[in-house]
């Protein structure tokens, strides 16, 4: 059986931690101090630490795509205390690969592009995107769009769009940049300002939920750790979100 460590190994061979945004805080969030050493039968993946910590609790390492710290927190109150009172009742090592994985090769930004079926045809938006052809007619995209997602949301017009950007989470303001060679961003979010600076030059834009953008990305990693390692994977989805239509 492998040891938490080798898997971790494993995982940053797949997406290397220099990958990062300077702002990121990816790698070992939280670890017993003999966490690492410990030998796996079960790891957890999700999207957040809040999502996974129960399940955690049966699993020696939890992997999320959002670190639990971003900022080194100033006081541990509210809902910190709560989430990392269950982190540490879980005694388990939670581990978070974020914009390395956005940005690595067949990571959360490839997975988005495979899961609807796009050609990646080059990177935008310093790796964090993909630019992608349309393989079918775009309105079999725009049928996998919306049932990709219950969040779906399309700003614009969608005739004959072709090539598209595909950014997975939050779309950074650098997407304006590609609005000359895409007929469509796609991503998890897009704020208010620059979706109506792409709208203005024409490009339509297309908001998934943040959360649904990086579940292919996700399942991805624990389908690679699966075939990697004799070990029980298992990937939490987000809670139920309620949509009131
Ligand atoms: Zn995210």
């Amino acid at each position: 059986m492998p040891t938490v460590e080798e898997v971790l190994e494993f995982v940053e061979e797949l997406a290397p931690p220099d990958l990062a945004e300077d702002w990121d805080n990816p790698g070992v969030q939280v670890a017993p101090p003999d966490g690492l050493s410990r030998e796996v039968d079960r790891v957890v993946v999700g999207l957040d630490v809040a999502h996974v910590v129960d399940e955690a609790r049966e699993a020696e390492l939890a992997i999320t795509h959002h670190p639990m710290f971003l900022k080194p927190p100033r006081r541990i109150t509210g809902r910190t205390y709560t989430v990392l009172r269950r982190v540490l009742e879980a005694d388990a090592t939670f581990y978070a690969a974020h914009t390395n994985w956005d940005r690595a090769e067949g990571g959360v930004a490839d997975s988005l592009a495979r899961r609807l079926n796009l050609r990646v045809v080059d990177t935008a938006c310093d790796e964090l995107g993909r630019v992608c052809e349309v393989r079918g007619p775009s309105d079999e995209l725009l049928n996998a769009l919306r049932n990709f997602s219950p969040l779906t949301t399309v700003y614009g017009d969608w005739e004959d769009v072709r090539t598209v950007l595909v950014v997975p989470g939050s779309a950074p303001s650098e997407v304006v940049d590609e609005a000359d060679d895409v007929d469509a961003v796609i991503s998890g979010e897009v704020k208010y300002h620059t979706r109506a600076e792409l709208l203005e030059l024409g490009v339509t834009v297309v908001e998934l939920g943040h959360e649904y953008s990086e579940i292919p990305g996700m399942q991805e990693l624990a389908r690679r750790v699966r075939s990697e390692f004799e070990v029980e994977v298992e990937f939490v989805p987000p809670p139920d979100l309620t949509v009131i239509r």
